[in-house]
């Protein structure tokens, strides 16, 4: 545990962009530790790279999280203790944090141009060297650096890495982490504009906001070395750190990215993913329920949820066990309750009244909520039926005799229901001593034009009586 006296959560996306689902996830394992010790979950919104901010993406991050059911007790929207939750709206605290560095002597003004800079870096790549600030500005004298600032000449201010130190650091899923101060760059901390950079906006939000662990994913590893001098130089407590994996590709090859599929959050939601399937996933995605379930609420997460226990692996972002949890969680809806959050899969040609009718008969196999149009359009779509597939198991003249004699049967029936239509279906098959297997497929076939359906009597009941003679009748010279 840290010092802190209370757990403290955040997760502190930049409006770059969708929020990915790895970065949902990360989201979820911070909100449910902060539940876990009765803590709070902080969101903060880290837009000080001005230069790759998407309009519209704050607002579309709060409601993505929100459409997830996740909640945050402090926030740019709702204010907190700690406001403003916005890093473009705090830009005095850095400054003045950066400032105190430099008369610390535990940071410095930098004047070398980009061009230098450029320059430096294609000499140290051509060396096969790493890319590092050569320290030029470190030690300029005091006087030259007021009098060229005074001249207003573009300055930023680097962190002076102490390079004969080792850093050290523990973290709650690697382990000790130690790292020489002469692997690190001095790191820009304020630009030119008078922004902060992400290093040391992170560490001054993350104290002054009283952050007690930090759970992010894995690429912000080499970053904590950095973060941790800062903790040091300004005589802070750092947080507990847990670099969580990243989440491979649904083929298991590479980090999980565009390229192979849709990653943002809200696409998983636009394509008929259930928030609550969503979550469970992630709960099962590099962590096990103590009692091996994976059928659990967000609740019983939160009380179970422990960072120490997340795999240092990078896990498969299944996508065959998604959709199978999603048509667990779907299951457990009532058939109104599926209506409603059907709504936006429904397509306009079938009607409501419809929908509601085909829902009990879909409801054991929809995985996904925008598999109803593939599960349903033979209701109210013209079909094609396959001919080769009408006569795979009995001769055409079986065929033909088969659909003759149970148009006869239907045109006569008393009643259009499923009982009356079972009762009528299997004499006829009992009476001619058809197969039944045969006989129920090829009726299957004739009137959806599908080999796998809703169960065969509730479904003719639904198609209704005109357009089950209908089909069946054009059937009848398939078969030849
Ligand atoms: N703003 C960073 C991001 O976009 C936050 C990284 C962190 O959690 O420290 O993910």
């Amino acid at each position: 545990m840290s010092t802190h006296s209370m757990v403290r959560t955040r997760m502190a996306p930049s409006p770059t962009g969708e929020i990915h689902v790895g970065s949902m996830a990360m989201l979820l394992k911070n909100y449910a530790f902060a539940k876990k010790h009765g803590g709070k979950f902080i969101l903060r919104i880290e837009d000080t790279d001005q230069t790759r901010e998407v309009p519209g993406a704050v607002e579309r991050i709060l409601r993505v999280v929100k459409a997830y059911g996740l909640t945050w007790d402090e926030g740019p929207d709702i204010g907190g203790p700690y406001a403003p939750y916005t890093q473009s709206e705090r830009l005095p605290l850095y400054k003045q944090r950066a400032e105190q560095l430099v008369e610390q002597g535990q940071a410095y003004y930098c004047f070398c141009t980009r061009e230098r800079l450029e320059k430096l870096r294609e000499e140290q790549m051509a060396n096969k060297q790493q890319p590092k600030y050569d320290g030029r500005c470190r030690a300029l004298d005091p006087a030259e650096v007021t009098d060229r600032l005074a001249k207003n000449e573009p300055a930023v201010i680097r962190l002076k890495v102490p390079k004969n130190e080792q850093i050290n650091f523990t973290d709650l899923i690697r382990g000790e982490i130690s790292v020489s101060g002469k692997d690190i760059d001095d790191q820009v901390l304020l630009k030119t504009d008078g922004f902060p950079t992400y290093h040391l906006a992170v560490v001054v939000d993350d104290n002054a906001m009283q952050i007690s662990h930090i759970l992010r994913g894995e690429e912000w590893i080499s970053s904590t070395p950095k973060h941790v001098l800062l903790y040091k130089a300004f005589g802070w407590q750092p947080p507990i750190f847990a670099h969580v994996p990243i989440f491979l590709n649904p083929d298991g090859k590479g980090k999980m990215s565009k390229r192979k599929g849709e990653v943002s959050a809200q696409s998983f939601l636009d394509n008929g993913y259930l928030p609550e399937a969503m979550l469970n996933f992630f709960m099962l995605l590099g962590w096990g329920h103590p009692e091996q379930k994976e059928v659990f609420s967000l609740d019983e997460y939160c009380k179970y949820f422990d960072p120490a226990d997340i795999s240092s692996k990078s896990v498969v972002f299944d996508l065959v066990k998604l959709q199978w949890l999603n048509g667990v969680y779907i299951r457990t809806l009532s058939e109104s309750a599926l209506f409603e959050k059907l709504k936006p899969f429904i397509p306009s040609d079938c009607s409501p009244e419809l929908a509601k009718r085909i829902i009990p008969l879909i409801h054991e196999r929809l995985a996904i909520l925008s598999e109803f149009e593939i599960l349903s359009s033979f209701f109210y779509r013209d079909i094609t039926v396959d001919p080769a597939a009408l006569v795979k198991k009995a001769t055409p003249e079986l065929v033909h005799e088969q659909l003759a004699k149970t148009i006869a049967a239907l045109e006569n029936i008393p009643a259009w229901d499923e009982a009356s239509l079972e009762t009528a279906i299997r004499e006829l098959q009992e009476k001619n001593d058809w197969k039944r297997r045969q006989y129920f497929m090829l009726l299957r076939l004739a009137v959806s034009g599908e080999a796998a359906t809703p169960p065969l009597f509730t479904m003719i009941e639904t198609l209704g009586k005109s357009v089950t003679l209908e089909r069946l009748s054009h059937a009848l010279p398939l078969s030849f």
